[in-house]
């Protein structure tokens, strides 16, 4: 079971059941945290299934530096609203998995720039090797990653073949 909570305080029970435990509880710790910092969630995911294609060590740390890195822009983000969306899905024989902050933006001349080894935007906090991992543990699993940016956010798309 997982949580679902809004910037209202709201903490609503639903029974969210993705089937992988190191997901669950990856995405449940985000919920913890965005709670306390004001920052609203929407979920959207399937239940997945046991034998799925990709290492479940390596999706979660692909998740979780995902998670982690759009945590880390909303939680610096400011006088704005701030919103995280998880999304678990499956399209035209993959396994999609969508993480999207609404703020900030990243610029047009870093978002190529932002895949490489070492950059990072966040001084000494950072250590720019988050999506460089990212990218290495989903090209060895055979998926590709896409950043779409539009007016709902940044959109981190990683797909599996199903
Ligand atoms: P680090 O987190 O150590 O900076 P990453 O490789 O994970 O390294 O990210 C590189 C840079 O990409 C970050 O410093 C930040 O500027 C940008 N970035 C990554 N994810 C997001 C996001 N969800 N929203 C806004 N900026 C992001
Ligand atoms: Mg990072």
């Amino acid at each position: 079971y997982l949580m679902k909570a809004s910037n209202e305080g709201i903490v609503i029970k639903e029974k969210y059941e993705i089937g992988v435990p190191e997901i669950e509880s990856t995405i449940f710790s985000t919920l913890l945290k965005a709670r306390e910092k004001d920052i609203e969630i929407e979920m959207d995911c399937i239940k997945l299934e046991s034998n799925l294609p990709i290492k479940i060590y390596d999706l979660t740390k692909i998740l979780s530096n995902l998670l982690k890195n759009a945590m880390y822009a909303l939680e610096k983000a400011n006088g704005c609203e701030k919103k995280l969306k998880i999304k678990i899905y499956e399209e035209l024989g993959f396994y999609v998995f969508e993480i999207i902050n609404n703020v900030p933006i990243i610029p047009r001349e870093l978002r190529e720039k932002i895949f490489e080894k070492g950059f990072t935007t966040k001084g000494k906090e950072g250590s720019g090797l988050g999506l460089h991992i990212v990218r290495k543990m989903v090209e060895k699993n055979k998926g590709s990653i896409e950043l779409k940016i539009d007016k709902e956010g940044n959109h981190f798309i990683v797909r599996f073949p199903a």
